[in-house]
């Protein structure tokens, strides 16, 4: 993971900064030998300044990856024109499953990019309005028209019939 990565390089840094001031504080508060704490001095300022390009690669990747998460969350569902044009399965709305004519929608998760179905429901096999679904515990699956007053009882389980549908479009089966 990237993110990830460059998360823990972050945690690394700010780490390795405060050790490093920690030892910079130490030979400060040392009489050493000034050979020695040229040395010393030379190599810290060698090391602080790859400390600050490591910061200033940090803060460039980390800008960038903020920059990019924003575009994620406010890219709108159908601005991927590729995924558009190319998955003619979006077309795919309808089909007989179980003897019954569903209906539904696919809607593109902003976060994730997966689509999803949505608005699944049944087509009133009589005058073919949108049928209302209700799952009560006392009165069990009932799908009721509104225009013509239409019922159908025990009709499948919403996850079963979208992993069917699911399955279609994975398999090609939509294609008739
Ligand atoms: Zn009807």
């Amino acid at each position: 993971m990237k993110n990830n990565n460059e998360y823990k390089i972050a945690i690394f840094g700010a780490f390795a900064s405060i050790i490093f001031t920690a030892i910079y504080d130490f030979i400060k508060a040392k009489p050493i030998l000034s050979t020695f704490w040229n040395l010393l001095k030379w190599i810290w300022n060698h090391i602080f300044e790859f400390q600050l390009k490591i910061w200033q690669i940090l803060i460039f990747f980390i800008t960038i990856w903020i920059i990019k998460s924003i575009i994620k969350v406010f890219k709108k569902p159908n601005e991927n024109l590729t995924t558009q044009n190319d998955a003619d399965w979006l077309n795919y709305t309808e089909d007989n499953i179980n003897g019954l004519n569903w209906r539904w929608k696919w809607i593109k998760n902003v976060l994730t990019h997966k689509w999803n179905i949505e608005d699944l429901t049944i087509a009133c096999n009589k005058c073919g309005t949108s049928m209302h679904l209700d799952d009560s515990y006392v009165y069990g699956k009932t799908a009721e028209c509104p225009r013509c007053e239409n019922r159908i009882r025990d009709y499948k389980d919403l996850v079963k019939i979208e992993a069917i549908i699911i399955d279609n479009v994975k398999r090609d089966m939509y294609k008739k």
